[in-house]
């Protein structure tokens, strides 16, 4: 089976063709990079209205390349139909659904965090794993019970990339911060900032305020991004712990953009090791955002019959993941 994937929920304009027969991912991906500031919903959206032709365009080229016959040889058009940014998700699923019925194929409505997951899933080969989501507007535990992926902890206020690039651009940094605050962090030394863990969920909101004003009252930079990147981190890994121990669960895999920094995979990795848990961290391409993941997840949906009508294909900026019934899994593997 070979599978499009279109993503746009916020910043990365992106496709992708998934071919199950070889497990090659092919992605094409154009990214919005906003001249100041954070992300713009209505510039971002225009990125995707110019950008998502195109990489649709060149994966579909790369298909009819590889496919035996005339055509591209597609079997579905997968779509990210939500969490994200309602503007862009609406380009991304009118280019769906006119792709899906150009091409004459099913349509797979995806949950974007839930690819996030999923991706670890498929390069891992776990079968139940607990899954850390850390990316750029969320934050969040999943497991798997009962047909669900259920939040088992999360942020309860902003996502944990977008803490980040919040205090990048109180210092004056260009989006998104967090590979920059990264770089930073290995000049720096600890600075304290609040530790903010409430049973299983946590908060970035203070932290930031604190790592602002420390930055205000001169404390050295560098230093203010190691101590966010160690308070920050070893919160998720408290709370990645504790996930592990409740369900009983000895995989641990992580999704999203924030887990391309290597200070949050190496605590993750060290916690794993210490408990006897298996760790595994996607190869960066399927960390950020990227159409990839949402082909994979397409397909293993499709396989399972789980697609859309067009009538039903409305997108929603608020999909959380434990809404999605997981028709692609045996309960078994609960
Ligand atoms: P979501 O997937 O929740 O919709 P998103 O689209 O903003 O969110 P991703 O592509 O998953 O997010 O991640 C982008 C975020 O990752 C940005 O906030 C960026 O600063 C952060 N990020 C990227 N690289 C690093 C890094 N090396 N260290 C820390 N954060 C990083």
């Amino acid at each position: 089976m070979r599978i499009v994937g279109i993503e746009g929920t916020a910043w990365a304009a992106s496709a992708a063709l998934f071919d199950t027969a070889t497990d090659e991912v092919i992605i094409e991906s154009d990214p919005y990079q906003p001249d100041s500031g954070g992300i713009h919903p209505r510039e971002a959206a225009e990125h995707m209205g110019e950008a998502i032709p195109a990489v649709v365009e060149t994966v579909l080229d790369r298909a009819a390349e590889t496919a035996d016959g005339d055509g591209p040889a597609v079997d579905g058009v997968a779509f990210s139909r939500g969490p994200g940014l309602g503007p862009c998700l609406r380009i991304v699923g009118t280019a769906a659904r006119a792709l899906a019925q150009t091409l004459d194929v099913p349509l797979v409505g995806v949950n974007h965090m839930v690819a996030h997951l999923e991706i670890g899933r498929h390069g891992s080969g776990f079968d139940s794993p607990v899954c850390l989501n850390a990316s750029g507007a969320n934050a969040h535990l999943l497991g798997y019970h009962n047909g669900r992926y259920r939040v088992l902890g999360e942020t309860m206020d902003t996502g944990v990339g977008n803490a980040i690039d919040k205090f990048t651009r109180h210092v004056g940094w260009t989006h998104p911060g967090g590979p920059k605050v990264e770089a930073a962090a290995e000049d720096g030394e600890y600075c304290d900032l609040p530790y903010v863990v409430k049973g299983m969920d946590f908060s970035f909101s203070g932290i930031m305020s604190a790592a602002k004003d420390a930055y205000d009252d001169g404390v050295p930079v560098e230093d203010v991004c190691f101590g966010l990147q160690e308070t920050i981190f070893a919160m998720l890994t408290e709370v990645a712990e504790r996930a592990l121990s409740l369900t009983g669960t000895d995989e641990l895999v992580l999704g999203g953009g924030v887990g391309q920094n290597q200070r949050l995979r190496e605590m993750l990795a060290e916690m794993c090791e210490q408990r006897g848990a298996a760790f595994y961290a996607p190869e960066p391409r399927f960390l950020r955002d990227n159409a990839g993941m949402i082909a994979v997840l397409g397909a293993r949906m499709l396989a399972a019959g789980d697609t859309l009508a067009v009538p039903d294909s409305s997108v929603d900026p608020n999909f959380r993941p434990d809404q999605v019934p997981v028709t692609w899994r045996d309960d078994e593997e609960s």
